[in-house]
């Protein structure tokens, strides 16, 4: 009897992304969009408590960070663009309707490249990013009597909401994670939201389905909700994607359906099934004018992006001769990028080579001692009591010989704690390396009056002891004895 090869199966996964966009204002009204520390619907207004008889006013500020959003993302952006109503009934909604876009977008046909360890970048699809806005947000409760209840909070309501959506390009849970952590450094690079999915200003919903290898069809798509996390977006789909890959296995065929990821259980389950969907009845919003976007103006929006990540990168790498792993880690925030490049430019005026080593010195003491304190302390790079400049001269400070590589580690924990400058800090705890002949002669008499026995080994031929007695002196002068200046004395006074 010959075996049957079982089916491969390919893993296609497409990803929507909710962003709330850092606006001053609401989308449609003048309310602050700033609500995460205020009491329940006190960011509200008769526009976005949906009061009869009120008309929306579009937030150009919204608009903006939505173009300067998709340039970024290379999208194609058309001149012409409008806003529809999508109407569903649903308690958080309190017009009936949301505005959203439909058939004319802000954007469309993007791309992010994006890279899994050990593979080739890639190219992801970006369907499009329109704008919207957000709902109200429901609690649901339970009284003391076991009776359910849900509260409402407006303040929510009408906050500016961009969705980006990605094409069914992700073959596999690290891409989808890959193309969320380029998409949230990219939102955050350019300023148009804290991107932040803990906190909620960043959500993702996926849509998986699995196809047998090559085939050009793609099977019944399954959406997954309810993910709080990147991590719980990777483990809902590695998830996914086994349930799938078992059901086709055992001969069942998958349906259509909406499925939530429940975290403490490590597992989804059916929401909805496909017979459920909402027909939304889009129709153009008539409260509200059409967007015009001329070139000129999206061209000005363009010139005012800032150096993009993947960019930055490479420059990274190039100017200042880092390895991809640090210009990767420095390059993960604009706020990191931007301390290492106030740290380096003073070692401008330095001709190329001692540029690249205070380059190159001054990311290892980032990557490595800083980063360490930070995440110790529980502070980011903005909250750091070191400033970029003192980083730099505290590496002077070791290059000019004040002080020994390793009394730099206390000295940078001490500038870390008291954000004192390094020269101050070396100043109040007497770290100055000695170097002068004087004290490094009077430092060589002491050790070798001590240690007899290991002098006269020394001049029996065994070579050790010199070493044995450089140890000595360091203890001796508390490790700010200059090593070099050190050794050499000594053996010129063994050898004498
Ligand atoms: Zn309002």
């Amino acid at each position: 009897m010959t075996s049957i090869p079982a089916t491969r199966y390919e893993t296609v996964i497409g990803l929507e992304v909710h962003v709330q966009l850092q606006t001053e204002r609401k989308m449609f009204c003048g309310c602050s969009a700033a609500y995460a520390d205020a009491a329940p619907n006190t960011h509200v207004c008769p526009v976005c408590m949906a009061l009869p008889g009120v008309l929306p006013v579009i937030n150009r500020k919204a608009v903006e960070y939505t173009v300067m959003t998709a340039l970024a993302l290379n999208c194609r952006i058309p001149t012409f663009s409008k806003f529809d109503r999508k109407n569903y009934p649903y308690p958080d909604l309190l017009k009936g309707y949301q505005i959203s876009q439909y058939d004319l977008p802000l954007s469309h046909d993007c791309w992010l490249e994006v890279e899994v360890e050990g593979e080739a970048p890639k190219r992801i699809g970006i369907t499009r990013v329109h704008l919207e806005e957000d709902t109200a947000r429901l609690t649901h409760k339970t009284d003391a009597s076991g009776d359910t209840y849900s509260l409402i909070d407006m303040n929510r309501s009408g906050v500016p909401l961009m969705e980006i959506v990605s094409e069914p390009d992700m073959r596999s849970a690290e891409e989808a994670r890959a193309y969320l952590v380029k998409l949230q450094r990219t939102l955050r690079y350019i300023g148009v939201s804290k991107a932040n999915m803990e906190e909620g200003n960043f959500r993702c919903d996926a849509n998986v389905s699995l196809r047998p290898a090559g085939s050009p069809d793609l099977g019944s798509k399954v959406e997954v909700k309810n993910m709080n996390s990147f991590r719980a977006v990777y483990h809902a789909l590695r998830f996914e994607v086994d349930r799938q890959t078992q059901e086709l296995a055992a001969g069942q065929r998958i349906p259509q359906e909406t499925r939530g990821w429940i975290e403490a259980d490590g597992r989804t389950t059916s929401q909805r099934s496909k017979e459920e969907a909402h027909d939304y009845r889009y129709f153009p919003e008539p409260d509200l004018p059409p967007v015009t976007l001329d070139v000129p103006y999206v061209e000005e929006l363009r010139c005012a992006l800032p150096e993009l990540p993947d960019a930055r990168l490479l420059r990274f790498e190039m100017e200042y001769g880092l390895p991809l792993y640090e210009a990767n880690l420095l390059t993960e925030s604009r706020a990191k990028a931007d301390y290492y490049e106030n740290a380096v430019a003073p070692a401008r005026v330095k001709e190329v080579t001692e540029f690249r080593d205070y380059a190159r010195q001054i990311a290892n003491w980032m990557v490595g001692d800083l980063a360490r304190l930070l995440n110790a302390s529980g502070t980011d790079i903005e909250g750091c009591q070191i400033s970029p400049g003192d980083l730099y001269a505290m590496i002077a400070l070791v290059e000019e010989g004040t002080i020994s590589g390793k009394i730099a580690k206390s000295v940078f924990e001490e500038m870390f704690r008291t954000g004192k400058a390094p020269a101050t800090v070396v100043r109040d705890l007497g770290l100055e390396q000695i170097s002068s002949s004087d004290e490094i002669t009077a430092l060589v008499e002491r050790v070798l009056s001590q240690n007899a026995k290991a002098v006269g080994e020394y001049r029996a031929g065994k070579q050790e002891a010199l070493k044995f007695l450089v140890g000595q002196a360091m203890r001796e002068s508390r490790g700010r004895a200059n090593p070099a200046a050190l050794t050499e004395t000594l053996k010129a006074r063994l050898e004498a």
